[in-house]
């Protein structure tokens, strides 16, 4: 039976309060949290959940899934939600489950889901196609979480038969489909969130009994807001390729409980200066309460994808991270699973 403790000030995301702790952590768990009596800590150190980038492609990192969790755990990321469209585009299913088995290779929580746009338009000639049949099958399956952007936005607005096919098998699977869905605005935007999202009759509702879907294409404040008043999860994403923090990051004062971060692609070069831990950093510069933005960064993706990711809580799968302050979030100790996987900017694995 492996366990050990850690001490630090917890930063509580649940009561939104931050007080000095010592966390026992048995067999992977969280088995329970103390409170340490004033002036008992020995440590300035944080204590908090890790960081979930909410959307990503691995295949835009040039790495294969394992050695893009070696970089991403460095600063603080624990899981991923992934879309392997990239490598499905070229290699069709066999892409898809090269990626799944490699990610199951380190510890590190990828949650990858369907392609839904294989090829991306009638108009591509890919090396792959995956049709309404086969994301069928793949939604039955435990290891594929989520119907993954849904681009063909004018495919939904119309209602083509193959693409509401493909929604129709994810939501009776409890399953959630993304958006992704540029420009869309005013009712054309209602259409394309009410038919991507679960219906409320559904047989397996969605987390928290929520029928949203996300979208991670909002270019400006104004498209982002209409988009949100229509009940949908606003991505905030700044990668290699798209750069949207600076636009929409004021929304998160008046809606943390429906933005989540996300880079999309991100290159290695600026995989290794940083990643999610990065965005937090900003926000908080900018002056917004860092309970808001751990929920963007670390609670809303577990609660909206139902990620098999703790939040330190009694009982959680231990999956955190300590850092030196909440200000610049520098971590300083990665733990996915109970297990050390990265300190002071290096990997630690025996892998
Ligand atoms: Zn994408």
């Amino acid at each position: 039976m492996s366990s050990f403790s850690v001490s630090g000030n917890f930063v509580d995301v649940h009561q939104q309060r931050i007080y000095p702790v010592t966390i026992h952590i048995e067999n992977g768990k969280i088995k329970f949290i103390r409170e340490i009596p004033d002036s008992g800590l020995t440590t300035n150190d944080y204590i908090l959940p890790g960081f979930i980038d909410s959307h990503v492609h691995i295949e835009s990192s040039m790495l294969v899934p394992s050695q893009f969790a070696r970089l991403a755990v460095v600063h603080g990321t624990v899981a991923t939600i992934s879309d392997p469209h990239e490598i499905a585009n070229v290699c069709g299913m066999e892409g898809v489950e090269f990626m799944i088995e490699n990610g199951k290779t380190v510890p590190f929580k990828f949650n990858f889901g369907a392609p839904s746009c294989v090829p991306a338009t009638v108009f591509e000639t890919a090396g792959a196609e995956v049709n309404a049949a086969d994301i069928e099958r793949l939604m039955q399956r435990d290891d594929i979480k989520y119907l993954a952007e849904m681009m063909n936005f004018p495919g939904v607005l119309n209602a083509d038969e193959e693409v509401m096919k493909k929604i129709a098998a994810a939501h009776s699977n409890g399953k959630p489909v993304d958006g992704h869905a540029p420009g869309l605005r005013g009712e054309q935007a209602k259409i394309y969130i009410e038919r991507i999202s679960q219906p409320s009759d559904a047989k397996v509702p969605l987390a928290g009994g929520f029928r949203g879907a996300t979208d991670h294409e909002c270019f400006t404040k104004e498209e982002a807001l209409d988009k949100l008043q229509y009940g949908m999860k606003i991505l905030i994403r700044e990668g290699s390729a798209a750069k949207n923090f600076e636009a929409l990051i004021d929304l998160l004062h008046d809606w943390p409980e429906q933005i989540m971060f996300c880079s999309d692609d991100k290159h290695p070069d600026s995989l290794v200066l940083g990643h999610i831990n990065q965005l937090c950093a900003r926000a908080v510069a900018k002056g917004i309460d860092v309970f808001k933005v751990l929920r963007a960064a670390c609670v809303n993706p577990v609660e909206h994808y139902k990620l098999d990711v703790g939040l330190l809580r009694e009982g959680d799968t231990a999956d955190f991270i300590i850092v030196k302050d909440l200000e610049h979030f520098a971590v300083q100790e990665t733990y996915i699973n109970g297990e050390l996987v990265a300190k002071k900017g290096k990997v630690v694995t025996t892998k």
